[in-house]
């Protein structure tokens, strides 16, 4: 069988960090920070939400820098920024794991109540009377209150 899975990223948002300069056309104030989020996935659906990255890009001379690339004013930037503003993960960068936790837990309980199920069954059971056992007493007593020479000779040799 042929599975899919690895490693995708989505972007969850976009921010303006302050108090910057751009290194290559020495403008301020124009970052606007892209913040990506990897996560696992399996047959695209999304297990595991694994980390976070972070491209500026500058919005006038539209240079690029990765998140090695930046500056510590820049980080500091972006730290504060992430303190006031975070860049949340949507929801469903978990719903992979939400869903196996829901499937696993419904499976459980599943089982516990065939378990509970049973258990109160063979119990019924045995304080149930058996409807055989009158059937039974009854064939007894029938078999030794009439005895008849010729089907219960056995018995009664000797005495005959
Ligand atoms: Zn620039």
């Amino acid at each position: 069988m042929l599975f899919f899975f690895g490693s995708r990223s989505s972007k969850i948002g976009d921010r303006k960090i302050r108090k910057t300069t751009c290194t290559h056309c020495q403008t301020k104030d124009s970052f606007v920070v892209s913040t990506f989020s990897k996560y696992f996935h399996f047959f695209w659906i999304p297990i595991i939400p694994l980390f976070k990255t972070h491209v500026a890009e500058c919005s006038h001379c539209k240079k690029s820098y990765s998140k090695f690339e930046f500056t510590p004013e820049m980080n500091a930037a972006l730290q504060k920024e992430n303190e006031l503003n975070p860049a949340k993960r949507p929801i469903w960068h978990g719903c992979g794991c939400i869903i196996l936790v829901c499937f696993f837990s419904l499976m459980l309980s599943i089982s516990f109540y065939g378990v509970y199920k049973r258990a109160n069954n063979s119990e019924a059971s045995i304080t149930q009377k058996d409807p055989r056992k009158d059937m039974l007493a009854k064939d007894i007593d029938k078999l030794s209150s009439i005895l008849q020479k010729d089907k219960d000779s056995i018995s009664i040799t000797g005495q005959a």
